[in-house]
């Protein structure tokens, strides 16, 4: 990608610009509920009050998607256009489909997509191809020992991997993504949850890794403790900034983000709204 485009890019959009961020807006469609594989951390629910990824009030068609995106940039300063779930964008053909409507009818709007990177290898040429421009993958883990008590399950190519076996296949094909797609232009952020006495002391090992494959920026985001880590402890704020200035040696790190939901749009943080929320007179 020529400087121009990436600095234009990275000027607006609210998650890869932290001075932008609560300037700038993003709208989130939540068109992908499907998953491929298991995150020891994560639940997915449809509702109406958590603030956190994986939460949209429902699940939208493209048809509906594309209504909302036209109805929502005449309302606020959007910028950006994102399909970060419920579940993972590139597992339900949809989020390609969407990207393709919404590259002719807006092409002004920067793409933008959220993935476990479990298929981005195999996808990336058309990923690129609709024009996406920015994507986070989440890492976190890249050595095995670690990594097989984060993923429980994965489902590629047909077949179902369990525990260990379930890492090895994320990974290996998590950075060969990462790798493919940033030689095709597309600008990489990296995610890693930060799960205290799992991966606190391998984030860094994770940011070597990534920058050596095309990333461009981090974001290392606390662990919320849910289903099978519910009992884990959630990263204080000095433990998180400790982190963050450790990976900041080797990679740019976005420090403003607060974990919004697949259905959230507005200017983050500012505005910030989501589908079918009660209005405030309600309560
Ligand atoms: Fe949940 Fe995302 Fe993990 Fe899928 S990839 S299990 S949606 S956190
Ligand atoms: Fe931001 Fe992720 Fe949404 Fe893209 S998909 S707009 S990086 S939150
Ligand atoms: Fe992106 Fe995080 Fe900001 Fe949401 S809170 S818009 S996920 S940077």
């Amino acid at each position: 990608m020529n400087e121009s485009k990436f600095a234009h890019i990275t000027r607006v959009h609210p998650c890869f610009n932290e001075k932008m961020h609560d300037k700038v807006g993003r709208v989130h469609l939540p068109i992908a509920p499907r998953c491929n594989i298991q995150c020891n951390f994560c639940t997915r629910e449809l509702n109406k009050c958590e603030q956190r990824p994986g939460v949209s009030s429902r699940v939208m068609t493209v048809e509906e998607a594309v209504i909302h995106v036209a109805k929502v940039i005449k309302e606020m300063p959007i910028s950006v256009v994102g399909v970060a779930g419920p579940g993972d964008a590139l597992a339900n053909p949809e989020t390609l489909e969407f990207f393709r409507i919404i590259d002719k009818k807006f092409p002004d709007l920067i793409k933008c997509m959220s993935t476990n990177g479990l298929l981005l290898a195999d996808m990336a040429e058309e990923v690129a191809e609709v024009n996406v421009s920015t994507i986070t993958v989440t890492v976190n883990a890249v050595d095995p020992e670690i990594g097989k008590n984060i993923y429980s399950r994965a489902v590629y190519d047909g077949k179902v991997y369990q525990g260990e076996e379930a890492f090895k296949i994320i990974s290996e094909k998590q950075l060969e993504g990462i790798e493919k797609i940033s030689k095709l232009g597309v600008v990489v952020k990296v995610n890693s949850v930060l799960i205290p006495g799992l991966n606190d002391e391998h984030i860094e090992d994770i940011a070597r890794e990534v920058k050596k494959r095309g990333a461009s920026l981090m974001n290392v985001i606390p662990l919320i403790p849910l289903y099978k880590m519910k009992d884990y402890p959630k990263p204080g704020c000095d433990e998180l900034s400790n982190v963050r200035d450790k990976v900041e040696e080797t990679i740019p790190v976005f420090r403003a983000c607060t974990q919004c939901r697949a259905d959230a749009y507005g200017v983050p943080g500012k505005e910030d709204k989501h589908l079918d929320m009660t209005p405030a007179s309600h309560y």
